[in-house]
């Protein structure tokens, strides 16, 4: 039997089989479709009888490591299963484990070459076929990631049942709600409302198309996805995970009753911002009028001026606007930050 931390040293590295006898015994399938990806699922004969066939038993992705320097969420991911393995009878989904970018997390990196939440969408996964096909255009480790996953989150989602998507991150600073989730797709109360009882005080809306893993299972899986900002990063076994114990009661009580039960905090429906513009990185000269110390969701005023750019300025319009992921380090052509507006101003933190 492994210790806590051998257990969570590897899930970190990908090695997952230590689940299968556990589940296997339970009468579940277990296989390890990828390194560092599991899917447990329950055979027929386990569903016959109960009131839902097979077909319609929740399915749940649960995703960590997508960017390989956030380890709290990889801590996490560890602690829900390690207490799902004693009891694996109590697994009322389909499940579906992913830990993200394998190489990024060993060097405590946020990705190698490219970075492997910007890959989720189909051209992706053909411009990966096309390198192998010896075209010049390069092909990184995590084009070719991505186009496994997509592959393998497409079957995974292919039944009728409920289906959900938790992509588990933590944010490179601090931030005015210190777990926060960006929400992709069409608006649904009852995800929001679980959301808000998992502990998450802050949902961004984003209706606009994206590269994200939790966008690409929202648009082409039809599953209510996140992507959870938990608290900022820090190195593996520095994370204070006790902040976010209403976020992991609220994830193990999913896997064990298969539905989006409220959580112990009731009636906390997450304050909802929407995007309103995206910086992209035109040139070397881009910059904030800010300093690196600026948390997400820190409120700017109309009128303030935000980022430069060789030829642009972006002020804040006529309401105030919260920053969101700013980075000016980032290579010119990617994305430097977001502002969001609150959709209900008086709940906004000030
Ligand atoms: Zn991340």
């Amino acid at each position: 039997m492994s210790s806590g931390a051998d257990f969570c040293t590897e899930v970190a590295g990908g090695r997952l089989t230590s689940l299968e006898r556990p589940f296997l015994r339970a009468g579940f399938t277990v296989t390890f479709p990828l390194p560092g990806v599991v899917q447990i699922c329950a055979a027929p004969e386990l569903v016959t009888g109960k009131t839902e066939p097979a077909a319609l038993r929740g399915r749940l992705l649960l995703s960590a490591g997508i960017h390989g320097d956030e380890t709290a969420p990889v801590e996490m991911l560890t602690k829900l299963l390690s207490v799902l393995k004693k009891h694996p009878h109590q697994l009322a989904v389909d499940l579906l484990v992913v830990v993200g970018n394998l190489c990024a997390i060993a060097q405590q990196k946020r990705y190698i070459d490219v970075d492997l939440n910007r890959l989720f969408l189909p051209e992706c996964s053909r411009s990966a076929d096309a390198d192998a096909s010896g075209n010049t255009c390069p092909q990184f480790p995590e084009q070719l990631r991505a186009k496994q996953l997509m592959q393998i989150v497409q079957l995974f989602f292919s039944g009728n049942g409920a289906k959900w998507h938790l992509d588990l991150h933590s944010a490179i600073r601090d931030s005015v709600y210190p777990a926060f989730a960006i929400v992709p797709g069409q608006r649904d109360a009852v995800w929001l409302d679980w959301l808000g009882s998992a502990g998450i005080a802050a949902v961004i809306l984003n209706t606009l198309p994206s590269a994200s893993f939790s966008s690409y299972t929202a648009s082409y899986c039809g599953a209510l996805s996140c992507t959870a900002e938990l608290g900022r990063v820090s190195a593996m076994g520095h994370n204070k995970l006790s902040r976010f114990s209403v976020t992991f009661t609220c994830i193990a009580s999913l896997l064990r009753c298969g539905a989006l039960k409220p959580g112990i905090t009731e009636g906390a429906m997450p304050v909802l911002f929407r995007v309103k513009h995206e910086f992209i990185k035109k040139t070397a000269a881009f910059a904030f009028s800010f300093d690196d110390s600026t948390c997400n969701f820190t409120q700017f005023a109309p009128g303030t001026l935000i980022a430069t750019d060789i030829n642009t300025i972006y002020r804040v319009g006529s309401v105030t606007e919260y920053v969101l992921f700013p980075n000016a380090g980032v290579r010119v052509g990617l994305r430097a930050g977001l502002m969001v507006v609150a959709e209900s101003q008086d709940r906004a933190v000030s």
